[in-house]
């Protein structure tokens, strides 16, 4: 049984004392894999005024001192990547694969991106008498959800250390095991005291992060509904955000796309981590012509998807996270039959020999109309809605009629009408014929997904202040 009961302030673990006990269920089977102890209201403040302490001599510190920070990070946290990889698979049922192809890397990446991010800033400009200082935002709360949580936690501990910020993270409390180890990766870093500093909780330890006068910035990643909550208490206080919430990104096929090249792509952004990505391509608009190839083909693709224990080699497909989760996804595909979709693959029963877990068999429906359930809502989980269309415009229409604005593709055998038809979509990134994401370009939404940017010197630049020096030399 495991019990995360040490929370992290002022350079040190330290036994948290509040009085919940905020239980970790094993998706795979529903067994109890043990606790995660919340922080008291006083370990919360206590972690602040680490991070308040440490500020004035961090924001000053230089860029070579935040260089060699972020440097030895990432060897730290690659020391630990077996443990890692081993927990997310037992804590959130990835796959072992998943986790060594995209879990890991991406926040090793983000650690060099953000180290070459340092020498990408303009930090001071002269504008006539006037000089431009890009100055640290102050206390960073950062709080983050479950689905690729080593990623969401570096991209937010990344930039703070660039930037000269201090930070209190807030973890997801389904996956406490990266972070655990997160923080053993940055304690061995060497980092001064209170640069970094970590609670455990749920809403509550959030929402006093959130409203604590000593936090200047809040970077949150996880849902709308959350997010709009945090939004609003932070308002209060006029305390920027940096909000990364959902999506219901749009993959366009157009008509002269290659399919066989295409829908493998698609079912891969749509099944990777079982669905529960932000970017996850959860419709697909194609041409009504091509609707029955397409269906043919995504069935095809998904025999490369073989669902099973998350811990074994050849499993593709784990359960989703959380019984809660795996409630919300089956209650979402079964209200789509109820509305008129038609299922062509997978379904809510149970698949077979994995009726324990929470497994959901991917899904695919079609006959989906823009207004329905399943159109407009993230369902977060390996479920896809096929939308036809007729000519191009009503394509781009399709992929717009949504509130959400994180990301989406286009394919074409044409990169030109491709790019063309990327610059029609209101979203923040868009993959055109596949390529691959970059993790230097900024990242994140626009509308119902929130604002603000990550990755690279684009997450740095998020947690600076402009100050103007008339007449400074
Ligand atoms: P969630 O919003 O339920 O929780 C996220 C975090 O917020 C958790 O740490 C949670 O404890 C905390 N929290 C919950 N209520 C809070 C409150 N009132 N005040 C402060 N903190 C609070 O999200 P989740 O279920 O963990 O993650 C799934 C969601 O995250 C999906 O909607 C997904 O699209 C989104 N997401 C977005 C991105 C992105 O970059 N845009 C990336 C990954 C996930």
């Amino acid at each position: 049984m495991i019990e995360h009961r040490e929370y992290y302030a002022d350079g040190r673990f330290r036994p948290a004392s509040g009085t919940a006990r905020l239980p970790l269920a094993s998706p795979t089977d529903g067994r109890s894999l043990g606790v995660v102890v919340a922080c008291s209201a006083a370990d919360v403040d206590l972690a602040i005024a680490s991070a308040q302490r440490a500020l004035p001599a961090w924001s000053a510190s230089s860029l070579d001192e935040r260089r060699q920070a972020l440097q030895r990070l990432r060897l730290e946290l690659e020391a630990r990547a077996p443990g890692i990889i081993q927990s997310l698979a037992i804590e959130i049922g990835c796959p072992v694969w998943l986790g060594r192809l995209m879990q890991l890397p991406m926040p090793l990446k983000g650690l060099e991106l953000a180290t070459a991010g340092l020498d990408r800033i303009q930090w001071r400009e002269t504008i006539g008498n006037g000089v431009v200082e890009r100055v640290p935002a102050g206390v960073v709360a950062a709080i983050t959800p479950w689905n690729f949580p080593l990623h969401q936690m570096v991209a937010k501990i990344a930039a703070a250390i660039g930037a000269g910020c201090t930070l209190v993270l807030k973890p997801s409390e389904v996956a406490p095991g990266a972070a655990r180890q997160l923080f053993d990766a940055l304690d061995a870093c060497g980092l001064p005291p209170g640069v970094v500093n970590l609670v455990w909780g749920g809403p509550d330890v959030g929402e006093q992060l959130v409203s604590h006068p000593h936090v200047r910035h809040i970077s949150f990643t996880g849902s709308t509904t959350v997010g709009r909550r945090i939004m609003a208490t932070a308002a209060e206080g006029l305390k920027p955000v940096t909000l990364e919430l959902g999506g219901k990104s749009a993959a366009v096929v157009l008509d002269d796309a290659d399919l066989d090249t295409a829908i493998p792509a698609v079912v891969r952004m749509s099944m990777a981590n079982s669905g529960q990505a932000c970017v996850s391509q959860s419709r697909l608009i194609v041409p009504a012509r091509l609707a029955p190839q397409v269906v043919e083909r995504f069935a095809a693709a998904l025999e490369a998807w073989p669902l099973g224990d998350p811990l074994v080699e050849a499993t593709r497909l784990g359960p989703v996270a959380t019984a809660a989760q795996h409630r919300r996804v089956i209650e979402m595909i079964e209200r789509a039959g109820v509305e008129g979709a038609e299922l062509l693959l997978g379904g809510a029963q149970p698949p077979a020999g994995l009726e324990h877990g929470c497994y959901v068999r991917p899904t695919l429906f079609g006959k989906v109309r823009p207004e329905m359930e399943i159109a407009r809502h993230e369902v977060f989980g390996p479920v896809v809605a096929l939308l036809a269309y007729d000519t191009e415009g009503e394509a781009a229409e399709l992929a717009n009629a949504t509130t959400y604005g994180l990301s989406g593709a286009v394919w074409s055998a044409d990169a030109h009408r491709a790019t063309a038809f990327a610059r029609g979509l209101n979203t923040g990134q868009v993959v055109i014929n596949g390529a691959a994401q970059n993790l230097a370009t900024p990242f994140g939404g626009w509308g119902d997904s929130g604002f603000g940017r990550e990755n690279g010197r684009f997450g740095i630049e998020d947690l600076l202040r402009y100050r103007a020096l008339h007449g400074a030399v």
